[in-house]
């Protein structure tokens, strides 16, 4: 899951991390207001979950409220790669003079996280690291230990930080490590963390992604999940408890496993076809599930077929096979379908689907053969 710069640098402040003074609207109209409030110029910042909202246009300044009001109203008219923007933060201003990029993520081949950090921060960074990777330097950190007093010295001192920054920085550094660590997330980033004009260190920029395994135990941060920018089918899915993906083809996939429902779509492309979600109902899943399921499959117009793989262990057949009767009930589907049912209760099951208007196969490649037919018809 990602948050947005307003929510991470909020999250970092709280760790210690000195952030510019600043809240998010709306509306124009709030953006002047605080504008009003802070004073002088600020910088209105589109809160979209993509990079490089600068180079987009997507951050500007404004010298004084009014000014603050009109750009507000042009960047949250705006679309960034896709994203409307919805929020804007309005943050102080800041005169900077040099911006440092400080991140930690997983190096998952150490086996630890990675603490990044560089002279040369901003809004070139990817660049930096695809032309001169010697400009980035790279500390692992002992998830036990944390990140030690020692490490954040050596790499103000690697990124040349002059010595009058370092008590900060060392604090900068281990408030996003505990930030980092407590969230269970999977990337921090400040990019950039800037030296000011008038010599502070302050991060302008936040960036956070939170591992969606954890979330279970951050409530606070479930809460700031941004639904705007996901599927609504997906949003649906994560209520039902249903992994869903949704993809691009035109065979809809009701499998209960996530590695069978990667099987499903590998069987449907053999057969030439294009699968249209990853779905994995999940093990024991109940009728309730599935018809949940089905809907949202079928809430995709680009869906020509629906193939239902369902193999029974946990999950009975028999009760796929009342969630598939329910969820006809209620959703009246216009697109043929196939089903396989294999496993634990499937005669049962076949039973049920007897009189149900569907195309039974005994086995996936046929299962996936009929299915892409049916769909190309
Ligand atoms: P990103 O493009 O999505 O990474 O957004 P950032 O928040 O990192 O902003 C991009 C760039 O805009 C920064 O690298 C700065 O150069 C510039 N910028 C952001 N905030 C300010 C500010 O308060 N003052 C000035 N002068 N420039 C800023
Ligand atoms: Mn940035």
């Amino acid at each position: 899951m990602k948050l947005h710069e307003y929510q991470s640098k909020l999250i970092f402040s709280r760790y210690g991390v000195p952030i510019p003074k600043g809240r998010v609207a709306s509306t124009a109209i709030e953006a002047r207001t605080i504008a009003a409030e802070l004073g002088g110029r600020v910088v209105i910042k589109s809160q979209v979950l993509v990079g490089g909202r600068g180079k987009a246009g997507g951050i500007r300044l404004a010298n004084n409220p009014h000014e603050a009001e009109d750009v507000a109203a042009q960047i949250l008219a705006m679309e960034i790669k896709g994203l409307p923007v919805r929020k804007v933060l309005v943050d102080e201003a800041a005169n900077i003079s040099k911006e440092i990029y400080l991140g930690i993520t997983n190096d998952r081949a150490a086996r630890k996280p990675v603490m990044m950090a560089s002279a040369a921060g901003g809004v070139e960074i990817e660049e930096v690291a695809r032309l001169t990777p010697e400009k980035i330097l790279k500390v692992h950190i002992d998830p036990l230990l944390g990140l030690k007093d020692y490490q954040a010295r050596d790499i103000a001192v690697g990124i040349d930080l002059p010595k009058e920054h370092w008590k900060l920085f060392g604090q900068i550094a281990s408030g996003l490590w505990r930030a980092y660590q407590e969230c269970d997330a999977t990337l921090a980033e400040i990019n950039p963390l800037v030296i000011t004009g008038d010599n502070r260190l302050i991060a302008l920029d936040g960036k956070m992604l939170i591992d969606d395994n954890a979330i279970f135990r951050h409530s606070d941060l479930a809460d700031m999940r941004d639904l705007d920018i996901e599927a609504p089918a997906e949003v649906e899915a994560r209520k039902y408890g249903l992994s869903f993906i949704k993809l691009d083809g035109s065979i809809g996939c009701m499998v209960n496993g996530a590695g069978l429902a990667m099987t499903t779509m590998d069987i449907i492309k053999l057969f030439g076809g294009e699968p249209a979600n990853f779905l994995d109902i999940g093990g024991g899943a109940s009728a309730d599930k599935v018809a949940a399921a089905l809907r949202i499959i079928l809430s995709d117009p680009h869906v020509k077929a629906v193939l239902f793989n369902v193999f029974g262990g946990i999950t009975r057949c028999d009760e796929v096979a009342r969630g598939i009767l329910t969820a006809l009930d209620e959703v009246k589907p216009q697109v043929p379908m196939v089903v396989r049912l294999v496993g634990t209760n499937a005669e049962e099951g076949r039973r049920l689907l007897a009189n149900a208007d569907m195309i039974t196969a005994e086995t996936l490649a046929e299962a996936a053969q009929k299915a892409v037919a049916v769909a190309q018809a």
